[in-house]
């Protein structure tokens, strides 16, 4: 049997088990099996890699497994002293595209609300979800890792939170995202894009409080559902102006202010009629 030495960096020790967490540790095999599908067998997904160093030099998925090698695995937080690594998945748009599994519906929301293009239903089927990935060049979100071993699935994370408040800050921090967040051009219920609407156009379809009061509307340009700024309106700026906060706590002042402009230019109203 052959053996061979492996230590994962950073938060990919949040897929082992504890004895081999932080530390190097042996893995057995026959013949020479690929690295990727090694990594996946020790329970580590392969999108939540970002590159690995075996003795000393970088190599990609296809490398094949020797006896006696030394296979040192890095999440994207944690950047390898080998230079130079060499990328294991193409580059992500600056404004990425999601997918997300049944479980994470509260997050599909928060993703919308934000202006991210989110595709979500609570009938999808793993297979389902890996291939419009594919096709759409999506990034898969889930609490399953079994979506992510998908050979079909290029970028994806798996949601270590199990609050949906703290998974909107989560998939913020680890893309990158507070600078391009759009809060309220999208619809909150089936991601179509937002556009004004002349009052009279939809006046029958309102209730009679809100025809006296509101006078701007929005609609979805896909569902037909109407928005405008009421009683809800307060406690979605609030919850958006909280997740910024605490999803930029680390960054400078000066980025903070820069993005908080462009996040005043884009506020819509929004309450649903429904
Ligand atoms: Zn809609």
């Amino acid at each position: 049997m052959a053996r061979a030495t492996f230590y994962f960096q950073g938060d990919l020790n949040f897929f082992l088990p504890r004895h081999q967490q932080g530390v190097n540790f042996i893995y057995q095999f026959k013949e020479r099996p690929s690295i990727k599908d090694t990594i996946e067998s020790l329970g580590v997904p392969h999108p939540e890699v970002n590159s690995i160093v075996v003795n000393g030099k970088a190599v990609d998925f296809s490398y094949l497994v020797r006896d006696e090698d030394r296979i040192v695995v890095y999440p994207i937080s944690v950047t390898p002293k080998i230079i130079p690594t060499i990328p294991l998945q193409p580059p992500l748009p600056k404004i990425p595209r999601f997918i997300l599994d049944v479980h994470l519906g509260k997050l599909a929301s928060s993703l919308r609300m934000l202006g991210f293009d989110t595709l979500y239903r609570n009938d999808y089927e793993d297979a389902q979800i890996a291939f419009v990935a594919s096709q759409d060049k999506r990034i898969v979100l889930t609490r399953d890792k079994g979506v992510l071993m998908r050979n079909l699935v290029i970028h994806g994370y798996y949601i270590r939170e199990t609050e949906p408040d703290k998974q909107i800050i989560e998939v913020l921090k680890r893309f990158n995202l507070s600078n391009v967040v759009q809060p309220f051009q999208r619809c909150i219920r089936c991601n179509g894009i937002l556009t004004p609407v002349a009052k009279e156009l939809i006046v029958d379809q309102l209730p009679q409080r809100t025809k006296q009061e509101i006078d701007y509307f929005h609609r979805c340009n896909s569902c037909r559902q109407i928005y405008w700024q009421g009683a809800h309106y307060e406690r979605m700026e609030k919850f958006v102006r909280q997740v910024l906060f605490r999803t930029r706590e680390h960054l400078s002042t000066k980025t903070i202010v820069k993005s908080e402009r462009n996040y005043v230019f884009h506020q819509l109203s929004v309450n649903s009629c429904s």
